[in-house]
């Protein structure tokens, strides 16, 4: 089981309901409003949590 962390905030979301999945991978926000800045802008929040 691993923890997954909501790409705009980075708060933890593991097991939330609200997701998106972008390029085939499927990503979890805290929150309706951090899920559409996400699909407004996936590669901004992407870039910041490629390491
Ligand atoms: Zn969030």
């Amino acid at each position: 089981m691993s923890i997954e962390r909501d790409p705009v905030c980075a708060m933890e979301a593991t097991n939330s309901k609200i997701t998106s999945t972008y390029q085939g991978k499927m990503y979890y926000f805290c929150s309706e409003c951090c899920k559409i800045s996400f699909e407004l802008n996936p590669e901004k929040y992407l870039a910041k949590i490629k390491k």
